[in-house]
């Protein structure tokens, strides 16, 4: 037998299900609904199969309680399963109190109330499956794990569920799991089978839907958000994912390095304990691949197993080898060589955070949800069995983050002052920290403070030409700032993650051993008011005793919304007011092929109502754009994807081609009619090659030990009097993530609008090989015929978070309608 027939065997006959109790004979098992079991090849549940399974056990099971968190982007219902033992499921509302009162401890006013509540209270757990919907096991897995929960007699499992809650979310992205469901159903037993569909699986998102839990632009994110961080306040929260098929069978944590420094060391060693408990159950259970310290880091905040840190929780991830969606794959010996990553020289080496490599072979979609079962099962008994220290830890931190520092000049709170000409990046901002349960002030009164030094040095775009204040003169001077303007202090529960979205971060310097940049997991720098264009200043001193201040405590962010006259009417998905000045035509493309950056396109444009067509293929291929658009938006892409698309026989034909040079002529003959291109990133690539423009890339071919910058802010550097750049300050924060900058030969048809700053470039991140940047060109209108192309060398609107350039793409629409009206 393979070790994966012993577990399944032993998954057969385990404890679980061994005894079913009388009650337990009433309760459906996935099978009997689905006519499948969760996990066999080649069978998928969708959405409507899944919610309906959970509401018939929430029906059957007196363990089980489903709950509707929501409507997603695509309105499907969102929901979450809690599942403890029958008393703990009558008296949840209690749960839900002392989890409040342990998470702030403020509410805590002596030690014998403390011990009480740790004494009383429950660990709970949140495990939440497939965010990214190709990675489909775990949504099916969800299904087989609350029906074992709900039937086990045997004493471990009766222990979990009287010393643990568990909020199950079969998957926060419920559009994504009918998008893969119904293309796996469609293409099964075709050539296709088993490939991802050719579209992104969250409507705006698509995988980055897991890379907005500071920023919380998507609906998914926000109602999970609100169960976690609002309500339940979960000790542990495990985050189910699947990787690539070549590598590693399993990941679990411990991370590899750099961890972000604001991370406490106390939940870095707390997810290492259970990242190790996870690995000595699959091993015991015969698993083999199972890798530690890995590939994966905790720097990046922006994570679903990410964001608890900054929640004074433990937050785990796992990542499965994925098979092909629900078919099974073959992984050949060359394959598992080849597979290398940071912490592993290749699949097949045994190393000390590797120690059993797996044997190439079939792996099915059976082997990823045995072990996801496992390791889902390890979080719970741990919880269980030290459940008095998960609170009391959860406890400490948070009282350790209320503690007032004492040194002079340490910082005590972020001023966000009034009048900044930005309402809708500040509304944004204030919301998002709100929404995420961090606490807010608005100042009724004005208060007088003394700034870190800190924000003096740093040339700051927002108040040298917009602030209603000024920033200034010696650094000990007292500075008033006025009413309306909100202040957020340091002294509260969530201190960690105040600290780490108002700071600029600085990642460390890390290269190979060639002298190669070590590639980080995801971005290096993502500091909240510069990705806004937003002013927030560091206080080092207030002059006002805290009986002195009017401050009111913001209850949710609808309030900041009304303050700044943004409030939502009824039926209203966004209140900002169209920024762009005249009606204008925009198309932007979707390809054939998914593309994040559309995506994210898409929402900014819905978010500020600027009206636009989604153009595809066929429609660049036809011709005639002039008739249809004025403006065209080219979201960042690599040129030969735009112009072939999906190769013949990759994908059904429908899904294959690009705008082929047909389309490269008509969008010529586009601009030369007069209507504007305005390309992002790598689609500018598009322009400049194919149309011959007297400009070039300067980071194209260079290696990553002379220039390497992989997602950070920088600063800008503004030409107020080009109409694209107008009424914006003279330096802005502007998203490079492994961007390009541009150099041109003096020429009439080229005008420069933006450039990398010559100074003070880093703002927040990591930037290897500065000197290539500085002083180069980051944005510029080039003429052509009677129109015109805007390139943006950078990403002026990153996953929906970048807004403190959007008004130059507003700006460039605006123009564009001006150009076509003449
Ligand atoms: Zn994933």
């Amino acid at each position: 037998m393979t070790c994966v027939a012993v577990i399944l065997a032993a998954l057969s006959t385990s404890s679980f299900a061994q005894k079913p109790a009388s009650q337990s004979d009433a309760i459906p098992s996935p099978k009997s609904v689905l006519g499948f079991t969760p996990g066999d090849d080649r069978t998928v549940a969708d959405w409507s199969q899944i919610t309906n399974y959970f509401e018939r056990l929430d029906r059957a099971s007196d363990r089980v309680v489903v709950q509707t968190l929501g409507q997603s982007t695509l309105k499907r219902p969102l929901i979450v399963a809690i599942i403890s033992a029958r008393e703990n499921i009558l008296a949840l509302p209690k749960y839900k109190e002392i989890q409040q009162q342990l998470a702030d401890p403020r509410k805590v006013t002596q030690n014998t109330q403390r011990d009480q509540l740790i004494a009383d209270g429950k660990v709970v757990v949140t495990i939440s499956c497939s965010i990214h919907s190709t990675e489909i096991v775990g949504s099916q897995m969800s299904m087989q794990f609350a029906y074992e929960l709900a039937t086990a007699q045997d004493p471990e499992t009766r222990a979990i569920l009287q010393n643990t809650i568990l909020l199950l979310i079969p998957s926060p992205n419920p559009d994504g799991v009918d998008i893969v469901a119904n293309w796996y159903r469609k293409t099964l037993g075709t050539p296709y089978e088993g490939k991802e569909p050719p579209e992104l699986y969250h409507h705006y998102a698509g995988h980055d839907n897991n890379r907005d839990w500071f920023m919380l632009n998507l609906k998914e994110t926000q109602l999970v958000t609100r169960l976690l961080w609002q309500e339940w306040f979960p000790q542990i929260v495990y985050d189910v994912h699947q990787q690539g098929p070549n590598g590693s069978r399993f990941f679990i944590p411990p991370f590899y390095d750099p961890p972000n420094p604001n991370i406490s060391p106390l939940l870095l060693r707390q997810v290492g304990l259970m990242g190790h408990k996870i690995a000595a159950d699959l091993q015991a259970a015969g698993f083999k691949g199972v890798i530690t310290n890995a590939l994966y880091d905790t720097w990046w905040h922006g994570g679903f197993r990410t964001a608890p840190y900054f929640h004074n929780s433990i937050g785990i991830l796992s990542e499965a080898a994925s098979a092909r969606l629900m078919t099974p794959n073959t992984v050949t010996p060359e394959q598992l060589a080849r597979a290398t990553s940071r912490g592993m020289r290749n699949a097949t080496e045994a190393m000390t955070n590797f120690p059993d490599p797996w044997q190439p072979g079939t792996w099915r979609p059976h082997d990823i949800m045995a072990m996801e079962m496992i390791a889902s099962r390890s979080v719970l008994s741990m919880a269980s069995k030290f459940r008095a220290d998960y609170l009391r830890n959860f406890y400490e931190l948070g009282r350790t983050n209320l503690e007032i520092p004492l040194n002079k000049g340490d910082k005590l709170a972020y001023l966000v002052p009034a009048g900044q000409a930005r309402d809708e990046s500040v509304a944004k901002l204030i919301g998002t920290l709100i929404d995420q349960g961090i606490e807010v002030y608005r100042l009724d009164q004005e208060l007088h403070v003394v700034l870190s030094p800190r924000v003096l040095q740093r040339t700051n775009p927002v108040t040298e030409k917009l602030g209603t204040y000024k920033v200034g003169g010696p650094l000990t001077a007292m500075q008033e700032f006025p009413l309306g303007s909100y202040i957020v202090f340091l002294n509260q529960p969530q201190r960690s993650n105040v600290i780490a979205l108002f700071e600029p971060q600085v990642y460390p310097n890390r290269l190979t051993g060639q002298g190669e940049a070590e590639r980080p997991y995801d971005v290096a720098g993502w500091t909240l008011p510069l990705q806004l264009g937003v002013d927030a200043p560091a206080v080092i001193a207030i002059r006002e005793a805290a009986n002195e201040r009017k401050l009111t405590l913001l209850k949710d962010a609808g309030q900041v919304r009304a303050d700044l006259a943004l409030a939502l009417k009824k039926g209203e998905e966004s209140p900002i007011k169209n920024p762009v000045k005249h009606p204008v035509r925009v198309g932007i493309y979707k390809g054939s092929t998914s593309n994040m950056d559309e995506g994210w396109t898409r929402f900014v444009f819905d978010t500020f109502n600027v009206p636009y067509t989604s153009i595809r293929d066929v429609d660049m291929r036809k011709g005639s754009l002039n008739e249809k658009f004025d403006a065209l938006v080219l979201p960042s892409q690599q040129s030969n994807q735009i112009i072939n698309g999906n190769a013949a026989g990759t994908m059904p034909a429908e899904y294959t081609g690009g705008i082929t040079e047909a389309g490269v002529k008509n969008l010529k003959e586009f601009v030369n009619n007069g209507g504007m291109l305005i390309c992002f990133d790598n689609s500018c690539d598009l322009a400049i090659k194919e149309f011959n423009l007297p400009i070039r890339n300067v980071l194209e071919g260079v290696r990553s030990s002379d220039f390497y910058c992989p997602g950070s802010i920088l600063s800008l550097e503004l030409d107020n009097k080009h109409s694209i750049a107008t009424a914006l300050p003279a330096t802005l924060p502007a998203y490079f993530i492994n961007s390009s900058a541009y150099a041109a030969a003096t020429d009439a048809n080229v005008r420069v609008i933006a450039r990398y700053a010559k100074e003070n470039l880093l703002m927040s991140g990591w930037l290897l090989g500065e000197e290539k940047l500085r002083g180069q060109i980051a944005l510029a209108e080039v003429g052509m015929g009677k129109g015109r192309i805007v390139l943006f060398g950078f990403r002026p609107q990153h996953r929906g978070q970048a807004w403190s350039t959007l008004p130059l793409i507003w700006n460039a629409l605006s123009s564009a309608t001006a150009t076509s009206t003449e």
